[in-house]
């Protein structure tokens, strides 16, 4: 049968979506394949139609031993052969369906990694007709994710004893870093990476300043009457007190977040679904499996932690595809409190946890088009202004800044990209510390080039032209800074960059809010 028919008569669907097809006949070409697609993208049809349309069975690995079970019971409903094996069934259970694998009766198993990697898994294995290997949320491979799970790393046994089997990696989430660690740590054969655009055209992006956001929000809600919307709060108090505020002023709201009963987060919840709640106020514990098509604004009341919580949280609006919102509250206040959360944590996540924070507070910060920011920062290029964002309908003044970014580039490239911003800024404003002095960047000829400029001005600056896709940041080699293609088009085709002087919001006044 042909993939098209398998489409049709196991799933339904008269046609695939865009992607689909270019990956599927890869797959059946028996190439390894990475598929990028966002949440509700139709990543599964990506495997399971080759699984069905070729001989033999397939091998699933996931992760949450929930998700395994919806899968195998929408294919058993789908009239598929499916099966799972994981540490939650009985030896009895796991005989059973090994069992079914051996009959030939199974076109798809879902194996959770544990279970992959126990003693004699593999033998198993070997005793079947493997045609395919499907590893889902493969960003679990990366300890640069948000995910991490060390059992992935044994994955590129997979490839090492089975390598004439294709294997496609799929995720919802990936960076470049994590794009690459997928790449390698897989053991990848030649491998073809498709990304569907991570891109949600309909989505307004906004950033407002933090100091007088109930204001802010009692004003937006009135403007936007019965639209359904999340409000998305750091802390458990705060969804409940914001709740209780705005249903004094007669707005239908309500809160959740995960010190609430199971019973109460269902109820609530419920509620949302069926509109008959307008506003939820929630934690981030809010949205995760949630299909409500027609959610039109989301709010962040305060700073998410990193970028990719923020585009997941922002990407619960307009999936109808209709026109939403997403409005973002930035105050210097939250990114304290961020890092104070972060210095908390586990000692050899801060780093990053960190780094990553810069990345949002630069977004936060951004001067140019914030969807060119976003894209950047999940590898997508995005040549053009998107026209749907705070800063497209309203650019703030710039002026001609190619011999700042010029002076920029050319000390990380005399450097042979192994500084960091704050480095930077220390030798074009030609600081003469120890490291300046030790390392023998004081005989650069970009050493103090920059004099006239202050040193949280250079910074910024470097922060913008990161957002602008002209220069690239290296995390896991303490934050170096790196040329691109972009950076190439300013220092040796002469590119103009447009530069933005930004006004930061005022910490001293900042300080008294801070509740
Ligand atoms: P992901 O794993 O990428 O989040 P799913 O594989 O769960 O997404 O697919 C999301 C939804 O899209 C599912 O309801 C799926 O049945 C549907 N879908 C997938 N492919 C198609 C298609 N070609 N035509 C119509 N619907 C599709
Ligand atoms: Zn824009």
């Amino acid at each position: 049968m042909e993939a098209r028919e398998v489409l049709k008569l196991y799933f339904g669907y008269d046609q695939f979506r865009p992607g689909q097809e270019e990956i599927i006949s890869h797959v059946l070409a028996k190439r390894d394949t990475v598929v990028l697609m966002p949440t509700g993208g139709g990543k599964s049809v990506c495997y399971q139609v080759p699984g069905l349309v070729m001989p033999g069975i397939t091998v699933v690995v996931s992760p949450l031993i929930a998700l395994m079970k919806d899968q195998v019971e929408a294919l058993l409903g789908n009239g598929v052969n499916a099966a799972y094996l994981n540490s939650s069934q009985s030896a009895k259970e796991q005989q059973q369906v090994e069992q079914q694998c051996f009959n030939g009766q199974l076109k798809m198993l879902y194996v959770s990694p544990e279970k992959l990697l126990s003693v004699g898994f593999f033998s198993f294995l070997k005793s079947l007709k493997i045609n395919l290997f499907a590893i889902d949320e493969a960003h679990c491979i990366s300890a640069w994710g948000h995910d991490f799970r060390p059992e992935y790393l044994q994955l590129k046994n997979l490839k090492l004893q089975f390598p004439e089997v294709p294997v496609i990696a799929l995720t919802a989430t990936a960076d470049r870093l994590t794009q690459r660690d997928i790449l390698t740590q897989l053991y990848l054969q030649d491998p073809k990476v498709f990304i569907s655009s991570f891109d949600r055209p309909n989505i307004y992006l906004q950033v407002q300043p933090g100091q007088k956001r109930m204001e802010a929000i009692l004003d937006f809600l009135e403007q936007r009457p019965f639209q359904p919307g999340i409000i998305y709060c750091l802390s458990r108090k705060a969804t409940e007190s914001l709740a209780n505020k705005l249903k004094e002023k007669g707005f239908n709201a309500d809160y959740y977040h995960a010190g609430m009963s199971a019973r109460d987060r269902e109820r609530v919840q419920e509620k949302f679904l069926q509109d008959n709640v307008q506003i939820m106020c929630a934690t981030i514990a809010f949205g995760m499996g949630i299909d409500k098509s027609n959610v039109r604004w989301v709010i962040h009341y305060n700073l998410p932690k990193n970028l990719e919580s923020y585009y997941q949280e922002i990407g619960r609006a307009g999936r109808d595809g209709a026109s939403a919102e997403a409005l973002l509250f930035y105050s210097f206040a939250d990114v304290m409190t961020l890092r104070d959360i972060i210095n908390q944590g586990e000692n050899k996540e801060q780093a990053l946890a960190h780094a990553k924070l810069d990345r949002m507070q630069q977004f936060a910060e951004s001067t140019s088009c914030r969807r060119k920011t976003l894209m950047h920062y999940f590898g997508e290029e995005y040549p053009k202004d998107c026209g749907n964002c705070d800063i497209c309908d309203n650019p703030p003044t710039s002026f001609n800044g190619t011999e700042y970014a010029q002076k920029i580039l050319s000390a990380v490239a005399r450097t042979q990209e192994s500084v960091s911003a704050a480095q930077v800024v220390d030798i074009l404003r030609g600081s003469r510390n120890q490291q300046s002095l030790s390392r023998g960047y004081d005989k650069l000829k970009t050493f103090g080039v920059g004099r006239d400029v202050a040193p949280q001005d250079w910074q910024r600056y470097i922060h913008q032209l990161i957002n602008l896709g002209m220069l690239d940041i290296a995390y896991e080699e303490h934050g170096a800074l790196k040329l691109n293609n972009g950076s190439k088009e300013v220092l040796f085709n002469g590119k103009n960059v447009e530069l933005v002087k930004f006004q930061p919001v005022d910490p001293k006044e900042e300080k008294e809010k801070r509740q």
